[in-house]
């Protein structure tokens, strides 16, 4: 199955505050923008509104709203078996920004996404890796921006919630909104308690969990995410995340845009790190080609070019790029 988006995105000015801490966080000159990219994130996200669409380069496929593993996909090596290769490349970087999945990689996965807590010692990394003036530090979820900041919350780091499409002051138009409530009352009669099914209403965004539950309720509960989708469609999106269903506006993109677009504000030479373990990430694996991009929960079918077994070795990975991170002088970074 070929990853896959579908759905009409709306464009708007939502990221702006995340783009300018960004930008306040770089401390090194901004080189000169290429042709066709001196608007800055927001202005784009605008000028395509306006122009009626998203660019060819990030149209969806029609056929399907779900975004999941590739078929096509690659063997990737093991990160640390392959460790010489990923610290040059690493060291040969001006700078680096990191784009991080939270639940599943950041926190092991749990039965209720409120049972998570980040440990103090990767909290502690996180804030000495966002404190490094040539390393930018994203935490990228499917949360809730509100939520997110509960469990996630790190000086430096900035948080953006519903698969990046999320940050503060963001709004839904209402009729999307509207369409959100309704799909939510149709879903509610339609899922026996029993069948260990649960709704997450996240207010933007609705999530059918069927983590602990039978393949039979896996099976349920995507049959109906589909015909909640069908029905209120063109105005929902479906994405798959790992034991979930999720309907979302047909606004978020996923984070294969988001990851896309704030990169393109950052300095051309910044090297892009994402690292996840759900579907929704290869999304943002596949917008980075030319990056660092990590799947957490072993070998399997993914885009991304390394895999790391679970959360104890992405902190183990950010361990050792906090180490080449420190041992980059600044003034080499800068005058290079
Ligand atoms: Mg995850």
């Amino acid at each position: 199955m070929r990853d896959r988006e579908i759905g009409r995105f709306a464009r708007d000015s939502r990221h702006a505050g995340t783009v300018a801490r960004a930008s306040r966080s770089l401390r090194w000159e901004r080189p000169a923008p290429a042709r066709g990219q001196s608007l800055s994130r927001p202005q784009r996200r605008n000028a395509r509104a306006t122009e009626g669409g998203t660019p060819a380069l990030l149209q969806p496929a029609a056929s399907s709203t779900i975004v999941s593993r590739s078929p096509h996909a690659s063997f990737p090596h093991n990160a640390f078996t392959v460790w010489a290769q990923i610290e040059r490349r690493l060291r040969a970087a001006e700078g680096w920004v990191l784009f991080l999945d939270f639940d599943g990689t950041l926190v092991p996965l749990v039965n209720h996404p409120n049972q998570v807590r980040l440990e103090r010692a990767v909290r502690k990394l996180l804030r000495s890796l966002a404190r490094h003036p040539h390393l930018t530090v994203y935490i990228i979820s499917g949360r809730r921006l509100d939520n997110l900041r509960k469990v996630a919350s790190v000086p430096g780091v900035h948080l953006l919630g519903l698969h990046g499409w999320e940050e503060p002051g963001a709004t839904l138009p209402i009729e999307q909104q509207q369409v959100l409530r309704e799909a939510k009352r149709w879903l509610e009669p339609r899922h026996p308690r029993s069948s260990g099914i649960w709704l997450e209403d996240k207010g933007l965004a609705i999530g059918v969990h069927h983590r602990g539950a039978s393949p039979a309720a896996g099976r349920l509960a995507k049959q109906l995410t589909l015909q909640a989708r069908r029905r209120f469609a063109p105005e929902l999106n479906v994405m798959r995340g790992r034991k979930l269903w999720e309907l979302l506006p047909a606004a978020v993109k996923g984070k294969g845009e988001a990851t896309r677009e704030l990169l393109r504000d950052l300095p051309s030479h910044t090297l892009p790190i994402c690292i996840g373990d759900d579907a929704s990430d290869e999304t943002a694996f596949a917008a980075l080609r030319n990056g660092m991009t990590l799947h957490v929960g072993g070998k399997g079918r993914t885009k991304a070019k390394y895999w790391l077994r679970n959360p104890t070795e992405v902190r183990e990975f950010l361990e050792r790029l906090e180490v080449v991170a420190n041992c980059r002088k600044p003034s080499a970074l800068s005058n290079s």
